[in-house]
This record gives structure tokens, sequence and C-alpha cells, in this order.
């Protein structure tokens, strides 16, 4: 069958308004869960074929995130789907104003490798419990974790109402050639774009979740030692492969050389290797050697050496860095941290400003001032003050970024608002009628009209 024709069934079912039923999202969010929870096993064993990501990640950054996410909709989606009531203006009293939010319709959620169950499935959640069908197409960098996701939800749910289609940049471009009602993607800034475009053509909404290089700033009166295992966690988790991991660090010079020594203190500490469970693999050969151009040996502090073999790239800092080295060209999206000093906030701020404008921005800091000159003036999609990644996880916080790093935003009730509109009415009576608006006009019903409405 062809996408247009799998697209077509799928808005033939959405006609039908079964979607649109409360009740029946319930029963296919309680489905999911219960495929997810029943097929753990494949999900871990795809996933370690795939990067070796270790159960132990692959819970905590993934499957427990989806659950929560099927959780707190189960919970919350009658609140979500009732009818708001807003003010009415005099002019239209008496009335009242709501405002209903609708299932877009048909949707088309792309995810990209890095984490490719929850990219994949936690938008495709929000869809579902906003009243949406869905196509799902998975990043087929993991084929893996494409296949079982494919197989999991394809043998489980009607193909008219959630469906995973396979495939990589052929079958996407045929994929957005078809009309959707709204698109969400996540994945590169230069992918992100083709989406927009392709999108463009029939004027489909768009979410864009994408990257960007997110900063670690550090003033000198923080604890030392909890920053550099807060930053060492979050930067080596998915072996640097997460759109918000801290991508490069500004240190204030005067705390640059403890926090170096504290930053391979915890690294030792962590021992990080893939034979143990602790790390995961590079995605590909392509990333692994994109990843080994940006170390430049003379500015290497510790790790460095990669395996080519088994694409293993041991946590490597950097440091001396300008934002002229290699490592500061693009986003890094792997085990690599370049370490750069500031004297000056304020120049430092001044060259974050000047670059896109990142997803995720990290402040460590006991500075309230400080944190709040950084907080107003540097535009970022979110982040976290003396943590990093963190951030993420709670789902009371909207995820998306601004500027290069994104369009839109979802978790929890923002990822229901994404896949919504929002029908405005205005509902009257006939029992009582302003005659003021009418025609014919006159100096007095215009008086009255400005009294009224100012
Ligand atoms: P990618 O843009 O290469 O691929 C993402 C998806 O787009 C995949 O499903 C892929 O099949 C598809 N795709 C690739 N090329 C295409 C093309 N020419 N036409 C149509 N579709 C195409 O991204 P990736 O390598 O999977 O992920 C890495 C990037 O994603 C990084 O920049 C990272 O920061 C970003 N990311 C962002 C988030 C977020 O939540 N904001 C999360 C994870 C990753």
């Amino acid at each position: 069958m062809n996408y247009q024709d799998i697209t077509n069934q799928q808005r033939y079912f959405f006609n039908t308004n079964a979607t649109k039923d409360v009740a029946f999202r319930i029963k296919e969010l309680k489905r999911l869960k219960a495929i997810l929870k029943k097929n753990e096993k494949l999900l871990y064993d795809a996933i370690y074929i795939d990067f070796k990501k270790s159960e132990f990640e692959t819970y905590t950054t993934e499957l427990s995130i989806i659950y929560h996410e099927i959780d707190l909709a189960l919970s919350k989606i009658k609140k979500w789907v009732k009818k708001r009531k807003v003010s009415t203006s005099l002019v239209n009293l008496p009335g009242k104003s709501y405002i209903l939010p609708e299932p877009y319709g048909t949707v088309l959620v792309i995810g990209a490798w890095n984490y490719p169950y929850q990219l994949s499935l936690c938008p495709a959640i929000s869809a579902i419990a906003a009243g949406c069908t869905v196509i799902l197409k998975p990043s087929e960098l993991p084929s893996s974790t494409s296949s079982i996701l494919a197989q999991l939800i394809n043998q489980n749910f009607d193909s008219n109402f959630f469906k995973v289609i396979q495939g990589g940049v052929k079958e996407t471009t045929k994929l957005l050639k078809v009309k959707f009602d709204k698109i969400f993607f996540t994945g590169s800034v230069t992918v992100g774009k083709i989406i927009y475009q392709a999108a463009a053509q029939h004027l489909t909404p768009v979410t864009l979740e994408l990257g960007g290089k997110s900063p670690a700033i550090i003033t000198k009166d923080v604890n030392i030692d909890l920053t550099a295992k807060r930053l060492v966690w979050a930067k080596f988790l998915n072996a640097g492969q997460t759109c918000i991991a801290p991508d490069y660090v500004m240190v204030e010079s005067s705390i640059h050389d403890q926090l170096l020594s504290a930053i391979q203190n915890h690294i030792t500490k962590a021992d990080y290797n893939v034979s143990n469970h602790n790390y995961t693999q590079i995605i590909n050969d392509k990333n692994f050697d994109r990843l080994t151009k940006l170390i430049d040996p003379s500015k290497k502090f510790i790790g460095g050496i990669g395996d080519a073999k088994k694409r293993i790239i041991p946590p490597t800092i950097l440091k001396d860095i300008t934002f002229s080295d290699p490592s500061m060209q693009e986003e890094i999206f792997g085990p690599i941290l370049p370490i750069l000093t500031f004297d000056s906030i304020d120049q430092a701020i001044k060259k974050i400003k000047s670059l896109p404008s990142p997803l995720s921005c990290y402040v460590f800091t006991k500075n309230k001032t400080l944190k709040n000159k950084i907080l107003h003036e540097i535009p970022f999609g979110g982040g976290a003050i003396n943590d990093a990644v963190m951030h993420f996880i709670e789902q009371s916080l909207p995820f998306g970024g601004i500027g290069d790093s994104g369009i839109g935003n979802y978790h929890g009730k923002y990822g229901f608002e994404t896949f919504s509109h929002h029908k405005s009415i205005l509902q009257k009576t006939f029992w009582i009628e302003l005659n003021l608006k009418y025609a014919p006009y006159s100096i007095k019903k215009l008086k009255w009209l400005k009294r009224l409405i100012g």
C-alpha cells in the first residue's frame, strides 16, 4: 500500500470520530503501555544490538519516560479535553466564550536515532491523547529498534489508527509529499529545514525539535566537585549522543584547573566502559569519523583515542579551546567536551548570543544576580540551574527550542496542546439583541458604542 493510501485510510478513520471518544484514547494508551511492558526484553535487546545501550540507561532514559508520559496522560486526559471557559466582552453579552481543544487529525511523527524509543513514542502518546491518528517514522539508523517498534505497533494496533513506517531519506521524502494535518519532527537543523519546506507545500503546521550547541556556564563560587559530577553524568550519558547534553563548558578562569581535575576524577569514578554496561557505542562509522576529526590532539586533556572497530570514543576533555577550534564549529553530539574560560560574564554572554540559540543552557552559580542576568539575556529552549539534562524529565515543563533549536514544544500537557487545535467559540442566545452595531448608523449609536467598547 502506498503512503497516500495509508494516510487516506487514517483520515477516513479519523472522520468516523472514533478517536474523539476519550474512552478510546484511554484504551489505546493502556494498550501501548501493556505492549511495551510485555516486550521490554525485546526492546532492551534491540537497542543493545544497535549501539550497546545498557538496560540501565534504556530504562532510565527511555522506557521510564514513556511510561510516565502515558501515566500522566491517563490521569489528566479527562481534564485536558474539557472546554475552557474564558471571559466575554461587554458587546457580546449576554453570551459566553470558550475554547475547544480538538485533535489536528492525521499526524506524522518523525523520530531521531539517539533515544529511539522515547523520541518516537512520547510525541505519539501526546498525539493519541489529543485524539489524532498517527503515522510514526522512526530513525532508520538504529535498525533493530526501528524494526522492533514497527513489529510491536503494527502487530498490535489498527493501522488506520497508529502505524509505523520504517525507512530513511528516500521513504521520508516520499512520505512528506502526502498532506498531513500536523508534522512533529525530531532531528537535525538541516533536516528540520527540509521538513519545514515540505510541510509548507500543504500549509501543514509543524513542531520541530532540533539541536544545537548547549553551553554550561560555570562561575567561580560553585561547589566544584558536585558541578563536575553532574556535568560528567549529563555529558557522557549515551556517550554524549544527547540533544541537550552540555556541548561545551565556559568556566570562570580562576577555577579552571580545579574543575578540570574534578571532571577527570568523576570520569575515572564512573568507570565508563561498554563492556561493563556503563557506556554506549557511537551510532555508526560516519559519526565516529566526524567526532574523531573534532579532537585536536594538542588540546586533549583526557580521552581522545577511540576504537574505530568497536565505535567507541572514551570520555574526552579538550582544554585551551577557543571559539575557532573545530570542536566549536558544529554540535558535537558525542563524548567530547571542550572547555573554554571567561573572565567577564558580559563578554561570555555576548559571545553565546552571537551563536545560534541553543536548545539548552546550564548555569552553575550561587550568584543570584548573575543567574538572572544569564536567564534573561541569553535566548535558549530550556535548561537548568546547577544541574544539566534533568529538566527534560520534568513533565510540567514544556520541552522545545527557539530559533535554530526548534519550533514548538511538548511533554505532558504541552504535548497534548501541540497536537490540538484550539477552536475558539463565542456562544450567543436569542433572547435579547443590542441594535447598536446595525445600520442605519447614527451619532447617538456611535456614542453608546464608544462607551461600551472604549
Ligand atoms: P537527522 O535529522 O539526521 O534525522 C532525523 C530523522 O529525519 C530521521 O528519522 C531520518 O530518517 C530523517 N531524515 C534524515 N534525512 C532526511 C532527509 N533528507 N529528508 C527527510 N527526512 C530525513 O537527525 P539524527 O541524526 O537522527 O539526530 C541528531 C540530531 O537531532 C541532532 O542535531 C540532535 O541535537 C537532534 N535532536 C534533537 C532532539 C530534541 O528533542 N530537540 C532530540 C534528539 C536529537
